[in-house]
């Protein structure tokens, strides 16, 4: 079987709530796709639809509750600790929203970490995160640390450590918000770079335009439901 036809995620009437003191907030009230390995997938919607909880759950970051999403056919409600510990390390590349890069190290270092992590030797290490701030334009900034560079010098050092991992996914939290359309524009072209030369799967939430327009697939949040998965016979809507 190709690749391609690998089914990479498959949700399955995801519920998930916060509790905040006493109030129950309903982030995700049901949610049902899939989304298969080489797919380059924009997850739309307002503001506190819950694109950032759905990518967290994608991303192993927060616990399932209700539901269930399979990852290459794993429940993530059977994984143990140490299982998804290997998944973040080596399948999954996480874009955070605030970035979260390591505030100490340099650029260059926040990258290499990643990648001592994953077990790469020293020479492998340096190569993939010059070529990775190469790519984003900030070989010159390797020795800065984070405070010392604007905002969207920031996201593209983030861009540039999840890119250098190269992981099986990618999961990004508006990854051109702090950046400008030209910017934005070459970034997305790196994403897609990645998703022809290695087949990496791209998932990223984004209200712009631009952004939506390089994914050929589109999952439409509402409210915690999924009201739209564009592209295809995978479709499962679930519009209450
Ligand atoms: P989006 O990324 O689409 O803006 P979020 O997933 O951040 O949406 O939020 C979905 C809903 O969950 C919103 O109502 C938001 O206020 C709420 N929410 C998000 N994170 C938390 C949290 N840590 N604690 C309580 N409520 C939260
Ligand atoms: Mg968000």
């Amino acid at each position: 079987m190709s690749q391609s036809n690998q089914i990479l995620y498959d949700a399955d009437k995801v519920h998930f709530q916060y509790q905040l003191g006493h109030q129950r907030i309903e982030a995700l009230r049901e949610v049902t796709f899939q989304i298969k390995a080489g797919d380059l997938v924009c997850l739309s919607g307002p503001s506190g639809s819950g694109k950032s909880t759905l990518l967290n759950l994608l991303g192993l970051i927060e616990p399932m509750q209700t539901g269930n999403i399979f990852f290459q056919g794993h429940s993530l409600k059977k994984l143990n600790e140490n299982q998804k510990n290997q998944l973040r390390k080596f399948e999954l590349g996480f874009i955070f929203q605030h970035f979260h890069l390591f505030p100490v190290l340099t650029a260059e270092e926040n990258i290499e970490y990643f990648l001592f992590r994953q077990g790469l030797p020293k020479k492998e290490r340096v190569l993939r995160a010059k070529k990775s701030l190469e790519s984003v334009g900030l070989w010159s900034h390797r020795h800065k640390k984070p405070l010392e560079m604007s905002g969207g010098q920031r996201q593209r050092i983030a861009i540039a450590r999840a890119l250098a991992k190269h992981p099986k996914v990618i999961l990004a939290d508006e990854p051109t918000a702090s950046l400008d359309q030209k910017t934005g524009a070459e970034i997305m072209s790196l994403f897609l770079q990645a998703n022809q030369e290695r087949g990496t799967t791209l998932i990223v939430s984004s209200h712009d335009p631009m952004v939506v327009n390089y994914c050929k697939n589109k999952i439409n949040l509402r409210d915690g439901l999924t009201v739209v998965q564009q592209e295809s016979h995978h479709v499962s809507t679930s519009c209450h």
